[in-house]
């Protein structure tokens, strides 16, 4: 028998560049560089897939969208966030919660966190108050140059599974 719960965990990383706009969580944030990666290069878009594929122990990120294959060049990563809920609710789950810490030196997120949550809640149909997101600054990690996301979900088994 299925399990009535999973939890998923998801973690990514992308490198500040110069020239390219900042999306996380599907919004864009005005700053003086964006994140790099051969998508939009949100990091917190790609944790959450992650963790929903994670929680099914389907297939990752990476394998699933290789960077290699040039249709994902520039891609909106919500594609890769709906593709991984569908296949969450094909294996019998839906999503009820998720919780997210993102890890960078700036900008700061605090003024953003509502128009981020409220997309994530969106992308995910989830409530926003199901949308956990904490900020933190790399504080002696050496890694001012990256946003790092770490996001952990809930599944729960839906009632016709
Ligand atoms: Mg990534």
């Amino acid at each position: 028998m299925k399990p009535q719960f999973r939890i998923g965990h998801g973690y990514d990383s992308h490198e500040f560049k110069p020239g390219i706009p900042l999306i996380i969580g599907g919004v864009q944030l005005a700053h003086d560089r964006g994140l790099g990666g051969h998508s939009d290069g949100d990091v917190l878009l790609h944790a959450i897939t992650d963790a929903l594929l994670g929680a099914i122990a389907g297939p990752d990120i990476g394998s699933l969208f290789p960077p290699s294959d040039p249709q994902w060049k520039g891609a909106d990563s919500s594609v890769f966030l709906r593709e991984a809920l569908k296949r969450v609710e094909a294996a019998g789950y839906s999503l009820v919660n998720l919780d997210s810490t993102l890890i960078l030196a700036a900008p700061k997120i605090g003024p953003h966190a509502a128009a981020i949550r409220e997309r994530v809640a969106n992308l995910c149909q989830i409530p926003a108050d199901c949308v956990g997101l904490k900020a933190k600054t790399p504080e002696g990690t050496y890694t001012e140059n990256a946003a790092i996301a770490h996001v952990t979900v809930l599944l729960q088994k839906t009632s016709t599974a």
